[in-house]
């Protein structure tokens, strides 16, 4: 569920992960031998693009190796295998090029697929024992072989906030900009949920941190899985408390409060960069200013 129906990329056309059947060798044994199954090639953390599209291809023509039941979509079965990344080509993309390239249809099946990989890719050894892992449950746990310990797949979650004072549609909007960035980029202000800590702690945590800024009212928008490499991204609509920014010059090197008229107006002149639409960022932002904005990162 989400507050509004801004939309949110990733996370609006979701496959049926059917977790039951990752454990049912003869319902594996029958949809690996149906030339309908789809089964993306992962060499490593990278997918082939061809033509811009990912490479799809039957259970006939896949490589050997780590098969990842991703789930069912308008009865098609999708898998992906995970090869070793010597396998991977010019053609082979990291989840960083595959982000833009990616196609609402096919986002929640592709970051599955990577976010499965990296985790994967990531987890060699047994935090218990130092052993090692054998992938079980097609591609969703990973058990110790020496001391049986089981593993599952881990995600981060994260705040990513936009603020606002006063009351709509007078309401000022609240972005800063990381000390990295060209010229002219603002985004919403963003940071990791500490352990212990509730999303409403979070938010309040990092804007005032980062920004200086109090805020009382916190609202949750919608999220968004950003596997770079496991996040969650919650986001929030925050009511600032207070209006004089101190930035902490480390994570954020400025902050600026906007009017509606002050965004588009910088927006459209090209002197404001606002995040990609495929981000959440965007979506907040989008959502606070009521419509559509001009130009992007
Ligand atoms: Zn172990």
């Amino acid at each position: 569920m989400t507050a509004s129906t801004t939309p949110i990329a990733f996370s609006s056309y979701p496959h049926d992960r059917i977790g039951h059947r990752r454990t049912d060798e003869d319902w594996l044994a029958e949809v690996w031998a149906s030339d309908a199954t789809r089964v993306l090639v992962v060499a490593g953390t990278r997918i082939q693009l061809v033509d811009g599209s990912y490479a799809w291809v039957s259970p006939a023509q896949a490589p050997e190796g780590t098969r990842v039941l991703l789930g069912e979509r308008d009865g098609v079965v999708s898998f992906a295998v995970i090869t070793d990344s010597v396998n991977a080509g010019p053609d082979w993309v990291p989840l960083r090029g595959l982000v833009l390239a990616v196609t609402e249809d096919e986002a929640a099946l592709v970051v599955h697929a990577i976010g499965i990989a990296e985790w994967i890719w990531a987890t060699r050894h047994c935090v218990r024992c130092g052993g090692s892992y054998e992938v079980m449950h097609l591609g969703h746990v990973l058990r110790c072989t020496d001391c049986g310990r089981e593993e599952f797949p881990r995600t981060d979650p994260a705040v990513i906030m936009v603020v606002t004072d006063g009351e709509a549609p007078d309401d000022r909007c609240l972005l800063g900009r990381h000390p990295s960035w060209p010229p002219g980029r603002y985004s919403t202000l963003a940071g990791f949920v500490e352990p212990g800590e509730s999303i409403e702690q979070a938010v309040r945590r990092e804007v005032l941190e980062e920004s200086g800024i109090g805020v009382g009212e916190v609202e949750y928008f919608g999220s968004q899985p950003w596997p770079l490499p496991r996040s969650l991204m919650i986001g929030c609509l925050a009511k600032a408390t207070s209006v004089d920014i101190s930035v902490d010059g480390e994570e954020i090197e400025d902050a600026r409060w906007f009017t509606r008229e002050q965004m588009k107006a910088e927006a459209e002149a090209g002197t404001l960069l606002l995040p990609g639409g495929i981000s959440i960022s965007r979506s907040l932002i989008e959502h606070w200013y009521g419509e559509a904005l001009p130009g992007q990162w």
